[in-house]
């Protein structure tokens, strides 16, 4: 009936600002029913999780690992690509700091059993740890910590040993949230740890790219926008969006264009960049501008061809990096290294070329035997995610005086900034408007 509706209607005209994931996903969840024209101001899509050129080869803007949780962005990927297995290795969740802990889900379990196997078959980790991390993963799962509560003093309530802190709880927080423990949410940190350890035995997955980002979902996205008489704009920055008797007006730099309703897919603080000439949008650019920013780096090592480490993601136990990633056994070039610091606020003033040496000499001290590297290349995002600490709260997700939608990372409350998060945003901002346009 609903369907029916929309064909008799003319197809509404809506833009999409921002081809980050978000937009994509909002884009592609209103190809079909709407005309839709999507502006991007970067030269390409794809935002914070894409391809970058370096030297004639792919790296990504930063290394993304996915979990088996995933659901809305594998269910996009699947719609604008058919079958996600191939872009991804697909592995049960393991925790592997060579030498000191390994902590590893069996394959066939159900869940929350699987956690417990994990536990209980875990290395580097005695008695003490184990019982522990058992009794904190079983109060999480039964209520949620209060709301001002940060990750450590939760770690602190409930008794968890320097080992359980160190190995599991703090490395799970600062890779979720890019916020350091004594920063972080609780409630946020809970959730995510339900989500992922305690539902479907798969959804602990870890999913690690197999090709670039941009061939992971981007690029697939443009070819089914386009397929679908979708338009997409790169070089299209919009200054100013407000809402209009008719619909919603976007300024671009040369001229107006007007729209019957429009989603922004745009971070917080860009969003409240052109929100200002909305006179009923205050309350929101306040809400938008209050986030904080926690920077992530990725540190690329090339290393001489046949270089390898001993899986895919090892931890790292040292002061600077968390993850360092074996590109060349996942498709990428021989003996690429890539390695990843997050929650990075802290090495605001470190140059690339002595942070590549700091953290080449860190893997080197964890692997002695490591040749020098060729070269390298480190990448920072300053804004890679909003710093997730108790108390960040979610904005609208519409303008109450017109069809002016919001989507972005930020979107989902009570979660953090997250691949997952963008592209369910996205989703709901197109149901949203879809349902509103059918209803008026
Ligand atoms: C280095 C790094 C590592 C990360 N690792 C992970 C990970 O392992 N797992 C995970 O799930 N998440 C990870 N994330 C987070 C994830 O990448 C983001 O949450 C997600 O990409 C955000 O998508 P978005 O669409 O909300 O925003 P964005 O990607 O920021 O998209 C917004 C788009 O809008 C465009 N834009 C801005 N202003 C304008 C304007 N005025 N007009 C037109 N266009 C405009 C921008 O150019 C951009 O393309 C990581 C992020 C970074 C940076």
């Amino acid at each position: 009936m609903e369907d029916l509706d929309f064909r008799l209607r003319p197809r509404p005209r809506v833009a999409v600002v921002g081809a980050g994931w978000s937009g994509l996903a909002a884009a592609v969840a209103l190809v079909e029913r709407a005309e839709v024209s999507l502006l991007e101001a970067a030269p390409q899509v794809g935002g914070r999780a894409r391809r970058v050129a370096a030297d004639g080869e792919s790296i990504d803007n930063g290394q993304h690992i996915l979990l088996g949780a995933y659901r809305d962005t594998l269910a996009v990927i699947t719609r604008v690509e058919g079958d996600v297995r191939k872009l991804f290795l697909r592995l049960p969740l393991e925790l592997h700091f060579p030498g000191l802990v390994r902590l590893r889900a069996p394959r066939h379990c159900p869940a929350p059993l699987n956690v417990a196997m994990a536990l209980a078959c875990a290395r580097g980790l005695d008695w003490r740890d184990k019982w522990g991390m058992l009794r904190l993963a079983t109060a999480l799962s039964l209520r949620e910590p209060p709301s001002g509560m940060s990750v450590s003093s939760l770690l602190a309530a409930h008794g968890q040993t320097e080992r359980a802190r160190r190995f599991i709880w703090e490395p799970l927080c600062v890779a979720a949230l890019n916020t350091q423990a004594h920063e972080a949410s609780a409630r946020v940190f809970a959730r995510v740890i339900r989500d992922a350890l305690m539902h479907g035995r798969a959804d602990s997955d870890l999913l690690i790219p197999r090709h670039d980002l941009s061939r992971i979902f981007p690029d697939l996205a443009l070819t089914y926008l386009e397929a679908r008489g979708g338009v997409v704009r790169t070089r299209a920055l919009v200054r100013g969006i407000r809402t209009t008797e008719a619909g919603v007006s976007l300024r671009l730099d040369d001229k107006t264009e007007e729209f019957d309703a429009a989603i922004c897919a745009l971070p917080p603080h860009a969003a409240a960049a052109i929100l200002r000439e909305s006179a009923d949008a205050a309350g929101l650019c306040a809400t938008l501008e209050s986030y904080d920013y926690e920077p992530i780096i990725t540190c690329y090592l090339w290393y001489p061809p046949g270089t390898r480490l001993p899986s895919p993601m090892i931890g790292l136990s040292g002061a600077i990096a968390q993850w360092a990633f074996d590109r060349g056994s996942l498709g990428g070039a021989p003996g690429l290294i890539a390695v990843v610091v997050s929650a990075a606020a802290r090495l605001r003033e470190a140059t690339g070329p002595s942070l590549a040496e700091s953290i080449d000499a860190e893997l080197r001290r964890e692997f002695p035997a490591l040749p020098p590297p060729v070269r390298s290349r480190v990448i920072t995002d300053r804004r890679a995610t909003f710093r997730c600490t108790p108390g960040v709260s979610t904005p609208a997700c519409r303008l109450p005086s017109g069809p002016l939608y919001f989507a972005g990372d930020h979107m989902i409350p009570g979660y953090p900034a997250t691949l997952e998060s963008a592209v369910r945003s996205g989703g709901s901002a197109a149901r949203l408007l879809l349902a509103d346009l059918l209803a008026g």
